[in-house]
């Protein structure tokens, strides 16, 4: 067993970390930091386990066995309770400079534990253009045993004075097969429900693995996946809206609160509330009052993020609706991801042209750039919804 077993149709670019991992050892085996690349870009599409890849790289780097998957440095990392890795995300929207700033800070102390010292940067693409060039200068200059692993989706999504310095890894969309296999051995998963949940997630193993464990998961996709039909009027276009909003609202909301009650509970016992003397509660009135001010306003831009987010996973289920429609109008024998639902796709497919089922797809990608260019939610969910009506 290897840290590695967990990727799942990743052959290749596991090949290239476990020999990577293993001349890192003798690199430092050596008792040289020269030799080691410093900086190292993983990119793949949504779901083909990016952060996954790049923490199991992470556990061979800091294993004195390259990845063992058992020692106590690899379980550490597993659970992310390393003190050599630290993992961070950006806290909002993007990454800010100041949260890049301290982050590169950190980044230039010497290992704990001896071996490396270990950044990854999850979804990298999101960092700031100032962010970016802290990012940069990071990274040009690194300390002999700080390692950097950047995640992005694509290496576009970089700048190119950024890429350009990273050695990269190209992660795959796995097929529907090995993620089902997956499910079925390791989830113990019923093999009939394993490959439904793999279809329908597209290759994406969180996804399959969330449909196929988490009924509520599966009660929301067919909510999502039961619009099409439902939109019989303007009234119902409006109400169908609203839903989803709402829907998307709730599930941010489920996701933050947890995350949220703790870090304020922290930063408050931090602060001396809740203590008896009367020195330590001035503290927080004084200093405490603006720390906390700043973290609820870095929760709040957090749940706009995993609200924009779970909006911009429901549209992307649409999108995949209307594909099998098209697919279906085509002839084309593909496997349909939402083939559970091939008699609905098979009447809208009869029912209207690929002209119209285009134009359909054409106006869901347009209301993502809208979120995304911050349109009110509702008022651009509405517009989309209007123009999939029948
Ligand atoms: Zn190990």
């Amino acid at each position: 067993m290897t840290v590695f077993d967990d990727l799942v149709g990743q052959d290749q670019a596991t090949a290239v970390l476990s020999r990577a991992a293993a001349a890192a050892g003798e690199v430092i085996g050596g008792g040289r930091g020269a030799g080691m690349t410093h900086a190292w870009l993983f990119t793949g599409p949504p779901g083909s386990g990016r952060e996954e890849a790049a923490r199991a790289f992470a556990a061979a780097l800091l294993c004195p066995d390259a990845g063992c998957g058992h020692c106590d440095q690899c379980h550490q990392v597993l659970i992310g309770s390393h003190p050599d890795l630290e993992s961070v995300r950006p806290e909002g929207l993007s990454y800010s400079v100041k949260q890049t700033r301290e982050l590169i800070l950190r980044a230039a102390g010497a290992p704990t534990q001896g071996r490396w010292r270990v950044i990854l940067f999850e979804d990298a693409d999101r960092a700031t253009e100032s962010a970016a060039n802290a990012l940069l200068k990071a990274i040009e200059e690194p300390p002999p045993r700080t390692v950097w692993l950047l995640c992005a989706p694509a290496p576009d999504d970089l700048m190119i004075t950024i890429r350009s310095r990273c050695r990269q890894v190209t992660l795959t969309t796995p097929a529907t097969e090995a993620v089902a296999h997956v499910l079925a051995t390791r989830d113990s998963v019923p093999p009939d429900l394993a490959r439904f949940a793999a279809r329908a997630a597209q290759g994406h193993i969180g996804r399959a693995r969330a449909l196929a464990l988490d009924e509520g998961a599966r009660t929301r996709r067919e909510a999502v996946l039961g619009i099409p039909r439902a939109l019989t009027g303007v009234g119902e276009c409006v109400a169908a809206a609203e839903r989803l909003v709402k829907t998307a609202e709730e599930e941010a909301a489920a996701a933050t609160a947890a995350l949220n009650d703790n870090e304020t509970s922290e930063l408050r016992r931090l602060y001396g509330e809740g203590s008896t003397g009367k020195g330590l509660n001035r503290g927080l009135v004084r200093g405490g009052a603006g720390a906390l001010k700043e973290l609820e306003d870095r929760q709040k831009s957090r749940a706009t993020r995993i609200k924009r987010d779970s909006l911009d996973s429901a549209l992307l289920e649409l999108v995949s609706y209307y594909r099998d429609v098209l697919a279906m109008q085509f002839g084309a024998a593909v496997e349909l991801p939402n083939d559970d639902l091939r008699l609905d796709l098979d009447q809208l497919a009869r029912s209207s042209t690929p002209e119209e089922t285009l134009r359909r797809i054409d106006a869901i990608m347009q209301c993502r750039e809208r979120l995304a260019a911050n349109v009110n939610p509702q008022i651009a969910v509405e517009a989309m919804m209007l123009a999939l009506r029948p």
